[in-house]
C-alpha cells in the first residue's frame, strides 16, 4: 500500500473551508492593496541591478547570516519562525493542489518525506515563537516596543500550531496510522492521549470540534497579516530587497524634485519617496535604532524609531476607511506630526541605520522634512540662519575672510595651485583646516608630512570654498548645489591626479555626492594617503615613548565610508604605541555629535555627545584620544577639556609626526 492519507478524514467540512478561504483572502487583498496604495502615492524612485539585488537578497534570506538577525538567540528565534512558516505553507499548498486539481501529489516518499518536514518545522515554529514571547515578555529589552498586536499574533499563531498538532495526534490515535513515524510530533501527542485514555470516538468528536476551530484560525490569521506587524513579512523583505548599494546617507538632488512638480523636501506623506513610506511598514519596531542614537542618548527630542512610528501612525489616519468622518486629518506632517527640535536633533551619524535589522534609512527621511523646513519662515534655528548667510556671502560659515586660506598656505609657504601646471596631489585643506585655530594646527603639520615625504602637493588657498556637506544635511539644497558648482567649476580649471583631504566630510562630498553634479574625482582621505607614505617608506615612525591611545572611528569616514583601518594601521605602525579600542568601535562606533550641521546649533543640555563620547573613551584609561576628522577633533577638544580628565586629543597627522 502507497503511503499517504485521507485529505479531508473525519470533517465534511470542505465546502466551509472553501468558502471562509474566499472571504479570508478578499480580506487579504483589500488590506493588502490598500498598504501598496500608501505605498504607491509616494514619488517614484528607479532601481537598477535587479539581477544582482535579488541574488543577494535570495542569499541573505536562505543563510538568514547578514546583520537582520543579529544574535545568536534572535537568529534561532527568527529561523524557527521563518523556516516553519515556509515549509508548513508549501506542505499546505501541496494538500490543496491535489485537492482543487487532482494531481496525486501527496504520495509515496514525498507524503512521508514533507509529513517528516511539516513535523519537524511546526515544532521549530513553536520553540521560535517561545523564544519571541520569552524575549518580549520575560527578558523585556527596554528599548523595545509592544503592542497588544504582538501579543495576540503570538497567541494566535502558537494556537493554529498547536491545534495543527493535537489533530494529527487525534487522526493517528483513531485510525493507528501505519506511517505514524514519519509524524513524530504527532505520533508523540497520540501517546499523550493513549495514556490519558481517550476513548475511539471521544477522539473522533473532538477531532472534529477542533477541524473547524483550527480551520477558522488559519483563515483568520491570513486575514488579518495585513492588518497587523506581521506584514512586514512582506514589507521589510521588499525593503531589504531596495537597499541602496551606495553609501548611506547619501542623499536626492532636490531638481528631480522639483522636476516632478512636487514640494522641496517632504512636509506631506506623498512627498517622501515610495520606499520611505514603504518602510513604515517595514519597521518591526525592534528598537534597535533608538538605543544606538547618540542623539537620543544625550536626551535630545530624538528617536528614530518614534519618528518612524509617528508617520506610521498617520499614514493609518490618511489611509483609514473612516478618513472622512475624521474631520481634523491635517496632512501637515512638519511640528504637527514630527516636532522641529525632533528633526534639528539629528547628527546625520548612521548609527540608526547601521543598526537596523530591516535596512530603513533614518537619515534621508529627516534631511528631507528639513529640507521642508529650510524652505518656511523661521523653520530653522537662528544659528542656522547665520551659517547659511555666511557660506553664502564669503564660503565658509564663520564669515571669515577667504583670504585667511590664502594666509595659511602663503605662511606655510605651501604651492598655489597654477593652471598649466599640473600637480600630482590636490590638498582639499577644508574650512575647519583652513579658519579654526585648533584643525589650522593639523594643516600645518600635514604640510610639514607631505613636505618631508616629498610629495608633489598644491591647495587650492582662497578658491576653496565650503564643500557644502553641513548646508545639504540642514537641508539647504539650493545653497549647497550653488557651492557644489562653483567648486566643481573651480577643481576644472586645474590638473591634478588625486584630492585628498584631512576632512571626512569634504570626503564623502567630493567622493560621493558631487558626481551626481558632474564631479568625478579621486578622492583620499589623509589617513590612507599617510598609511601609503608611510608603507612607501617615505615617512618613517621612529617610535615614542609608551602612548595609549584610543581612536574614535568619525561617522563618515568609518561608517559611510567604510574607512577603519588604515587609521588603526598607522596608530600601530608607531613603535611605543599602544592602541586600545573603545567597546563600540568601526561600524558601531559613538558619534562625537558634530554631524548634520548640529556643530553649528546651540545646545544647552547638561549631557552632549561629545562629553557621552569622552566618557566612553576614558574608559579605556588613554594618554590620547585619537581621531581623523576636524569636525570630532573640535568636538572632542571641548569636551575633554570640560571633563577636567587628563586627556588630549589628537589627529593621527600629529601623532604620526611627533613620532617621525
Ligand atoms: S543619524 Fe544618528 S543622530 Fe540621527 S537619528 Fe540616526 S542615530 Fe540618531
Ligand atoms: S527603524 Fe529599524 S531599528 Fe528602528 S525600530 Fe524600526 S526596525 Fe527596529
Amino acid at each position: 500500500m502507497e503511503a499517504t492519507r485521507q485529505l479531508f478524514w473525519n470533517t465534511n467540512g470542505k465546502g466551509a473551508m472553501y468558502f471562509i478561504a474566499l472571504i479570508s483572502m478578499a480580506f487579504f487583498i483589500v488590506g493588502g492593496s490598500k498598504k501598496l496604495g500608501s505605498w504607491l502615492a509616494g514619488r517614484p524612485i528607479r532601481y537598477d541591478d535587479l539581477g544582482l539585488r535579488f541574488k543577494r537578497f535570495v542569499l541573505d534570506l536562505i543563510k538568514h547570516d547578514t546583520d537582520i538577525f543579529r544574535g545568536t538567540f534572535r537568529r534561532i528565534m527568527h529561523l524557527g519562525v521563518f523556516y516553519g512558516f515556509v515549509i508548513l505553507t508549501i506542505g499546505t499548498l501541496v494538500i490543496a493542489i491535489q485537492d482543487h486539481f487532482g494531481i496525486p501529489l501527496f504520495y509515496g516518499k514525498t507524503y512521508l518525506i514533507l509529513s517528516l518536514l511539516m513535523d519537524l518545522f511546526g515544532l521549530m515554529m513553536m520553540v521560535g515563537i517561545g523564544m519571541a514571547a520569552y524575549k518580549r515578555y520575560i527578558d523585556k529589552p527596554d528599548h523595545e516596543d509592544y503592542t497588544f498586536d504582538d501579543a495576540f499574533l503570538l497567541i494566535l499563531i502558537f494556537l493554529i500550531l498547536f491545534t495543527g498538532f493535537v489533530m494529527e495526534s487525534l487522526r493517528i490515535y483513531a485510525t493507528l496510522d501505519p506511517w505514524a513515524w514519519w509524524s513524530p510530533v504527532g505520533l508523540l501527542f497520540s501517546a499523550g492521549i493513549q495514556i490519558l485514555g481517550v476513548s475511539v470516538p471521544a477522539a473522533l468528536m473532538t477531532h472534529a470540534f477542533l477541524w473547524y476551530f483550527h480551520m477558522l484560525l488559519v483563515f483568520g490569521f491570513i486575514a488579518y497579516i495585513p492588518y497587523s506587524k506581521l506584514f512586514h513579512m512582506f514589507a521589510s523583505s521588499l525593503n531589504i530587497f531596495l537597499k541602496p548599494s551606495t553609501p548611506i546617507g547619501g542623499l536626492t538632488p532636490v531638481d528631480q524634485l522639483s522636476n516632478q512638480g512636487r514640494n522641496i523636501g517632504a512636509a506631506r506623506l506623498e512627498d517622501f519617496t515610495q520606499k520611505q513610506l514603504l518602510e513604515l511598514d517595514a519597521c518591526i519596531s525592534c528598537g534597535r535604532c533608538q538605543k544606538g542614537c547618540p542623539a537620543y542618548n544625550s536626551g535630545a527630542p530624538l528617536s528614530p524609531s518614534v519618528v518612524i512610528r509617528a508617520l506610521k501612525r498617520h499614514s493609518m489616519a490618511k489611509n483609514s476607511f473612516f478618513r472622512s468622518k475624521i474631520k481634523a486629518f491635517n496632512p501637515s506632517i512638519l511640528d504637527k506630526v514630527i516636532a522641529k527640535e525632533t528633526l534639528w536633533a539629528c547628527t546625520t551619524c548612521g548609527l540608526c541605520e547601521d543598526k537596523c535589522p530591516v535596512n530603513i534609512e533614518h537619515i534621508k527621511r529627516i534631511v528631507d522634512m528639513r529640507r521642508s523646513l529650510v524652505t518656511e519662515e523661521g523653520g530653522y534655528p537662528l544659528e542656522v540662519q547665520k551659517v547659511f548667510e555666511n557660506i553664502s556671502a564669503v564660503g565658509n560659515p564663520w564669515g571669515l575672510s577667504p583670504d585667511s586660506k590664502y594666509y595659511l598656505a602663503k605662511e606655510s609657504q605651501v604651492a598655489l595651485l597654477k593652471k598649466n601646471n599640473p600637480t600630482d596631489i590636490l590638498y582639499w585643506v577644508g574650512c575647519h583646516g583652513s579658519y579654526e585655530t585648533r584643525n589650522m594646527k593639523v594643516s600645518q603639520v600635514m604640510f610639514k608630512l607631505l613636505e618631508k615625504a616629498g610629495v608633489n602637493y598644491a591647495t587650492l588657498g582662497r578658491e576653496e570654498k565650503c564643500c557644502g556637506d553641513s548646508v545639504r544635511r540642514l537641508g539647504n539644497e539650493k545653497l549647497f548645489q550653488e557651492l557644489a558648482l562653483e567648486n566643481i567649476k573651480t577643481l576644472s580649471q586645474y590638473t591634478f591626479n588625486t584630492i585628498m583631504t584631512t576632512c571626512p566630510h569634504c570626503y564623502n562630498m567630493l567622493k560621493n555626492e558631487y558626481p551626481q553634479f558632474g564631479g568625478h574625482y579621486q578622492v583620499v582621505h589623509h589617513s590612507e594617503f599617510l598609511l601609503d607614505l608611510i608603507k612607501s617608506g617615505q615617512l618613517k615612525p621612529k617610535g615614542i615613548d609608551h602612548l595609549k591611545v584610543t581612536y574614535h572611528d568619525p561617522c563618515y569616514l568609518g561608517r559611510y565610508n567604510a574607512i577603519y583601518q588604515a587609521p588603526r594601521d598607522i596608530l600601530t605602525s608607531i613603535p611605543g604605541l599602544e592602541l586600545v579600542e573603545m567597546k563600540n568601535n568601526r561600524a558601531r562606533a559613538f558619534c562625537c555629535g558634530a554631524g548634520g550641521g548640529r556643530l553649528w546649533m546651540e545646545d544647552n543640555k547638561d549631557e552632549t555627545i561629545n562629553s557621552l563620547l569622552v566618557k566612553k573613551a576614558l574608559r579605556t584609561e588613554p594618554d590620547i584620544l585619537a581621531t581623523a576628522c576636524p569636525l570630532c577633533l573640535t568636538t572632542l577638544t571641548e569636551a575633554a577639556s570640560r571633563s577636567m580628565a587628563e586627556l588630549e586629543c589628537l589627529d593621527l597627522a600629529e601623532i604620526l609626526y611627533n613620532s617621525l
